[in-house]
């Protein structure tokens, strides 16, 4: 069983990119964060390229964590994912800062959670956010970055789950790209298959006591959507009697986009299939 996910100090020197959010967050946002990194507007290509340029750049990592981590160099291959690695590896300087100037839209004060500034190579994010959303807008910046997206010389993001907030391209495009990075296809479904011991896991009365030590009927009435399930199975940290380090923990990313990534790779069925 792997280790839990590194101690909150581990990730201190990561990068943190420019990103902005709404000073009050509703309920409702978690299901806005399914949009947040929607691929419709890349063509599949496209998807694909950038899931290849986010392979290719874990490898470089993983075949360099020699040099790059020294005496501590990670023995698992998650380990490698660390976008503040990486940014430092392509010449761009980190600064955790305690809070980035918040901007107005349309009436509404969002606070910034990270910065790319180009000119200076250097990328800046701010602790007010969790750090599971500082490494995955970490990952953003690294993808700005990996995919050339230097159109701006100072570049700002808001939130994933920023609600009301339309991304063009290139955003969905680094969001895409920091999912495949955190989120590696053949670690997750690896994990996945080892935790819950299924490869497309369904909601029957077993599993569902499994998870939730309730009967299906409870369970359901819990999950109203494949979202709601697939949440709980991104946080589970116990599945039967076996307790376990959650998806969540493990890729030190937000439940949301855990789930997200779980239903892009077919792991989840719906509980309610129409
Ligand atoms: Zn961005």
């Amino acid at each position: 069983m792997r280790k839990k996910a590194p101690p909150a100090q581990a990730y201190a020197q990561i990068s943190r990119k420019l990103m902005l959010r709404a000073p009050a967050e509703k309920p409702a946002a978690a299901r806005h964060h399914a949009q947040a990194y929607a691929l419709q507007d890349i063509s599949a290509s496209r998807w694909r390229a950038i899931e290849h340029q986010a392979r290719f750049l874990q490898l470089e990592l993983w075949n360099s964590r020699n040099s790059l981590w020294k005496s501590d160099a990670p023995n698992d291959p998650i380990d490698v994912l660390q976008p503040g690695v990486a940014l430092k590896q392509k010449g761009y300087k980190i600064q955790t800062v305690d809070s980035l100037p918040e901007e107005t839209h349309q009436g509404q004060r969002i606070k910034t959670a990270g910065l790319l500034d180009q000119d200076n190579r250097v990328v800046q994010i701010s602790r007010a956010f969790s750090r599971q959303e500082q490494f995955f807008t970490s990952a953003h910046e690294l993808g700005h970055v990996v995919l050339g997206h230097d159109g701006v010389r100072i570049h700002r993001d808001r939130p994933m789950d920023q609600v009301g907030w339309y991304k063009d391209q290139r955003e969905h495009e680094a969001d895409w790209f920091a999912a495949c990075f955190l989120m590696p296809a053949k670690q997750v479904r690896s994990w996945f298959g080892n935790l819950f011991l299924t490869e497309h896991f369904i909601l029957t009365e077993q599993t569902a006591f499994a998870l939730c030590t309730k009967p299906i009927d409870v369970v359901m009435s819990r999950f109203r959507t494949r979202r709601d399930l697939s949440i709980a199975l991104a946080r589970a940290n116990m599945y039967g009697t076996r307790p376990m380090p959650s998806l969540v923990e493990l890729f030190n990313v937000t439940p949301q986009a855990m789930a997200i990534r779980l239903e892009e790779l077919d792991l989840v069925a719906d509980p309610r299939p129409t």
